[in-house]
């Protein structure tokens, strides 16, 4: 088999394509062969050492593919099933090992790739618009990096639930396809002064949830955006960490709710997780989700994914196909 190993942290060129031995399932586990690998922003923390973790290590966690074996005690799922998965260390690879609790059936009729496109940002995008902050109708959300892989995905749900969606992007290209797929406004961050247009589009009272996934360059900015006992939910840091503050800060601006969550404990249990993947892999399958595939890489140019998905220029989904 191969797959992506880094053996130190760094930029985008410390990621090889190795070969590596055959995998033999653990008692529990299912081995996958993978027809595709998602590639996640949150996959570059890890490439670039800011997850921690030992070394050597290999890359990847989300994806979907064909059962090719099964552990001992596996009950649930046969050799020739398709499963899709969030978080499976490794996936950046032919074949991936991991527990069958944490593959999910893909549904007949639903494309492999599709269900490695939307995994987890779609499972992120599900827990953001129906747990965190559960959007009802005529919430105002606003969302940051709209047209990014979670981010679509989050627009479309928000929308689905009767959300009206205020939605922040870097260009105008970006901004045509986040209108496209449903937001209700668009603001173009680098030419708009964001908490001015908030303001005349919520009557001067703020919105009542920020999803924000940039965090330094855009924190100081969605605090302002909230309204009154509204909430900010701080997902991702695309641009790098909020800086300790004090957190009278969030008194100051309206007495706010922060929350910083994880997408691992809003799928801790297999019956979340397939519940969450259900609901995305049905809608997609029903055409009630809009998937756009930025790209499709072979293995081998996993740094060009990664230079891509880093550089901020992205609409939609980056896959590795092996
Ligand atoms: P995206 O496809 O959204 O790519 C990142 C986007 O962030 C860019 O396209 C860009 O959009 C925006 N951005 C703003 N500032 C920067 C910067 N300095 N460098 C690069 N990009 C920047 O990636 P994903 O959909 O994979 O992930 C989105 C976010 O969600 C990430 O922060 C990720 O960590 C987080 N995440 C969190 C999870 C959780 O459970 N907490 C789970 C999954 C993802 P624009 O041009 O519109 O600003």
């Amino acid at each position: 088999m191969h797959a992506i190993q880094i053996t130190e942290f760094g930029g985008p060129d410390v990621m090889e394509l190795v070969e590596l031995h055959r995998l033999v399932p653990a008692e529990d586990d299912v081995v996958v062969e993978v027809a595709a690998a998602g590639v996640n922003f949150v996959d570059t923390y890890v490439r670039s050492g800011g997850r921690g973790g030992d070394l050597p290590r290999l890359l990847g966690a989300e994806g979907a593919g064909t059962v090719v074996d099964v552990g001992s005690n596996v009950q649930t799922l046969a050799v020739g099933d398709r499963v899709a998965w969030a978080r499976a260390a490794g996936s950046y690879a032919t074949h991936v090992a991991l527990p069958a609790a944490d593959a999910v059936r893909v549904p007949d009729g639903l494309d492999l790739e599709l269900a490695a496109a939307v995994a987890l940002q779609g499972g992120t995008a599900h827990y953001l618009s129906h747990s965190s902050y559960p959007l009802e109708d005529d919430d105002v959300g606003l969302v940051w990096a709209a047209a990014g892989g979670v981010g679509r995905l989050l627009v479309q749900m928000a929308k689905r639930r009767g959300a009206r969606v205020i939605a922040c992007t870097s260009t105008d290209e970006k901004a045509d396809e986040v209108r496209r797929i449903g937001a209700d406004e668009v603001i173009n961050y680098r030419t708009d002064d964001v908490v001015a247009r908030v303001k005349e589009l919520t009557d001067g009272q703020g919105v009542d949830v920020v999803y924000d996934s940039v965090a330094r360059a855009t924190f100081e900015i969605s605090l302002d955006c909230a309204r009154r006992r509204g909430m900010i939910v701080l997902y991702g840091q695309a641009s790098g960490p909020v800086p300790p503050f004090d957190l009278n800060v969030l008194a100051a601006h309206g007495s706010l709710t922060l929350c910083r969550p994880s997408l691992g404990d809003y799928t801790a249990t297999p019956s979340e997780l397939e519940w969450r993947l259900h609901a995305v892999f049905d809608q997609v399958a029903a055409g009630q989700l809009d998937v756009v595939i930025h790209d499709r890489y072979p293995l081998a140019e996993a740094a060009r994914a990664h230079r891509d998905i880093e550089s901020g220029t992205t609409v939609g989904k980056l896959l590795l196909i092996p």
